[in-house]
């Protein structure tokens, strides 16, 4: 039979690593196996244990008890999982309530009773990462080498990219994204050498598994089949067990959903078990026509088709709404180009590494031509040339098979040299010199990658409060940044988050912190009840909508009608809380363009001026400060001189000098010297901070420096319900 046949084949063309390995090696691989991948999986586990060893000696660090995440987008699951395990969330609060992370955490809170929720969240990353070795050791089994797997293991599971998205408290999907596609490449590896229906059971498990934990992995899937369709076609298109595996593969990518997929994928495996010698090209041809039906009638080719386009024109999909809003993705820098030893580092810890790993992996598949099914991976880690950063960890894997391979073989073709005797000992010591210069800079990066948590505990403190105070049906009103965590901690809605930020979103959020107090208190009551109503009344616009409500035809009437103090407001359904962190001064210009728009048309308004210092310097002429805007002024109560890039100084006159300091009791007094009524800045000396704030008289009256600031707040509109020097939090009175 022709099977049979191209299985000796097959064989033949592994002679290089049976031939070099004694017999006696294959029986005790299982036990070589189990140690490598232990020891591997511990050199990973504790290794990220280091950043464990730094952040446990801040006390701010900690919530009840245990070090907080370190991952924005983290908050996101922790919430779903919160709610998963009470049982109920609100109906549009957003919450990631059923996501596969958050399911998974639930799962280990209920089998780990021991272990505290704020545990489990923080070691997750560190455990399911570290998996990456299982699948990395198994290829290298499959080519006879378990030293190269190690190898390639120790390299991967430390990598600085891989790292950097699955340490300690990075509690995100990062986890298993890489580890999922591993196993895949290891199963069709095994398949095309060894045609066993237990492996397309592996296989179609992991397809399946990894289609429901990510959503996004449906290119990595496409291109994978796509690479195995093509290896299958050149070399091995007499096997029809191959046939059988693009069939499976097929459903399983098909859009027809999980409860129709499983049971047709176990019924097609079923009869492959039963049927397994009566089963024809013709039985298979026919699989796959309808395997391949399904998957374009479904929808399969469109995702393919949008991403190819993508790539190649970069364009964003362009925003439905009728204004002009600011978008974030012109600020998000991940979509940067990468320079290129940036992008060597981030792969293999070291440019010499990473060539010496490429080297490797199309030495790899010289020896072993079923190692293209890697490349798909590679491929995808390679596209962070053009689409940014965070595709690299897809690379990591494979780049450190490759190295693994490199080494050994070197070391064995060096170790001919030697004596008999000696001969044995030379490929693990050659390997080890190796490895210990190729870690040494992940294992640097590690200890100087000082990554503190998302909040800090004096913030969580006051969120807990606001947690007692607010209702669960309520909003919190601040920058999107701290949506998630918001959410996490205070069990209330955001109207922005690390998911949620388009311009339309944004804009309202950043008028309502920018600007003076009546215009924020009107927006943000205006905002929060037709967010409400969107997600009922499912209009496209809310600020169509608004001014279809208010018999309004431009926007900028309509938004400059938001001074009036007594604006004919929505009826209020629910409490508004505007949160605003002390760590929101630090990106107080990034909000600016946001808010100074005009909606007709697109263009930027005149900005405000507003900046702070960084440090300062007494002087004999006055204080000298550096700005976070990267200016230098001098400042002597009655005038600043402004140092421009250009060599000129500019003066003028201080309108009002403000102080604010903390007493005893923790209240905040404010000292007010009026200097000149026509100045065109003030200054406001935050003095237990250390900072001075320098504002012209536009800024001033921001809500942000009003309420955050000086603590002055319009009693008809405001109510202060938690203050504190980190953070203070007032609810809307409208
Ligand atoms: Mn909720």
């Amino acid at each position: 039979m022709a099977k049979k046949n191209k299985q000796t084949q097959v064989d033949d063309t592994l002679q290089y690593s049976t031939n070099s390995l004694p017999p006696q090696q294959n029986n005790s691989g299982l036990y070589k196996v189990l140690a490598f991948t232990i020891l591997a999986f511990l050199f990973s586990f504790l290794i990220r244990l280091i950043w464990v060893k730094f952040a446990a000696q801040f006390d701010d660090f900690k919530w009840n008890g245990e070090l907080m995440i370190n991952t924005n987008d983290g908050y996101a699951f922790a919430e779903g999982a919160r709610d998963m395990i009470a049982g109920f969330h609100q109906p549009n609060d957003l919450s990631y309530y059923g996501s596969p992370l958050s399911a998974l955490t639930v799962f280990l809170t209920k089998i780990l009773p021991f272990f505290s929720f704020e545990t489990i969240i923080l070691y997750m990353s560190a455990f399911f990462a570290s998996l990456i070795v299982v699948p990395v050791i198994l290829i290298g089994r499959e080519y006879k080498s378990v030293e190269v797997g190690f190898i390639g293991a120790l390299m991967s599971c430390i990598a600085i990219s891989y790292y950097n998205r699955t340490m300690i408290g990075y509690y995100d999907t990062d986890m298993l994204n890489v580890v999922f596609p591993c196993f895949i490449v290891w199963s069709l590896i095994r398949i095309l050498k060894h045609q066993k229906l237990i492996d397309l059971c592996c296989l179609a498990l992991f397809i399946l598994t990894y289609r429901w934990w990510y959503g996004s992995s449906f290119a990595l899937l496409v291109a994978t089949l796509g690479i195995f369709v093509i290896y299958v076609l050149i070399f091995d298109r007499r096997i029809l067990f191959n046939y059988q595996t693009i069939a499976v593969y097929l459903f399983c990518l098909s859009w027809l959903g999980f409860i129709y997929i499983i049971p047709i994928v176990i019924a097609m495996l079923a009869l492959f078990f039963i049927f397994k010698n009566k089963i024809t090209f013709v039985h298979i041809g026919i699989s796959i026509l309808i395997a391949a039906i399904i998957f374009v009638y479904f929808g399969g080719m469109t995702p393919i088709l949008t991403q190819i386009k993508y790539y190649i024109t970069r364009d964003v999909p362009a925003s439905t709404d009728v204004f002009h809003f600011y978008n974030v993705t012109q600020t998000i820098q991940e979509a940067g180009k990468l320079e290129y030893t940036k992008f060597f580092e981030r792969i293999s810890s070291s440019t010499t590494a990473f060539f010496i790993s490429l080297l490797g992996v199309c030495y790899l598949i010289y020896k072993q031509k079923t190692f293209v099914i890697g490349l798909a991976m590679l491929g995808l880690g390679f596209i962070a040339l053009r689409s940014g950063l965070r595709f690299t960890i897809y690379a990591v894997p494979i780049m450190g098979l490759g190295f693994g391979f490199f080494v050994w073989e070197f070391a064995k073709f060096v170790s001919k040299n030697y004596k008999e005797e000696v001969r044995p000992f030379i490929p693990p010591i050659a390997a080890l010199i190796a490895l210990i210069f190729a870690l040494y800079p992940a294992v640097q990066h590690i200890q100087n990658y000082k990554v503190t948590p998302v909040f800090d505990a004096k913030e969580v403190e006051l969120l807990d409060d606001l947690k007692g105070i607010a209702d669960r049906e309520d909003y919190v009103l601040t920058w999107w940044d701290y949506g998630y965590p918001i959410r996490y901690y205070s069990d209330v809605k955001t109207l922005v988050d690390g998911g949620k930020h388009m311009g339309n979103d944004d804009y309202p959020v950043s008028f309502a912190i920018l600007r003076p107090q009546v215009e924020s208190a009107n927006m943000a009551r205006l905002e929060v009840e037709y967010t409400e109503r969107q997600f009922s009344e499912r209009f496209n616009s809310k600020f169509h909508q608004m001014m279809k409500d208010y018999n309004q035809t431009d926007i900028n009437n309509f938004i400059s009608t938001l001074k009036n103090p007594n604006f004919d407001l929505p009826k209020k359904t629910r409490d508004v809380y505007f949160y605003f962190p002390l760590r929101l001064q630090d990106i107080y210009t990034v909000l600016m363009p946001f808010s100074y728009r005009n909606l007709a048309t697109g263009a930027d308004l005149k900005y405000p001026y507003y900046s702070h210092s960084i440090r300062y310097n007494q002087t004999a002429a006055g204080i000298e400060l550096y700005m976070t805007t990267g200016e230098r002024m001098l400042f002597n109560m009655k005038t600043i001189n402004i140092y421009m890039n250009n060599g000129q100084t500019q003066t003028f006159n201080v309108n009002t000098n403000y102080m604010t300091k903390y007493d005893a009791n923790g209240n905040l007094n404010v000292q007010e010297e009026v200097v000149d009524p026509n100045g065109r800045f003030s200054v406001i000396l935050m003095a237990d901070y250390g900072r001075f704030v320098i504002v012209d008289q536009e800024a001033l009256q921001a809500t942000y420096v009003q309420l955050f600031i000086l603590e002055k707040y319009d009693e008809t509109l405001f109510e202060p319900v938690v203050r504190s020097p980190y953070a203070k939090i007032y609810r809307l009175k409208k």
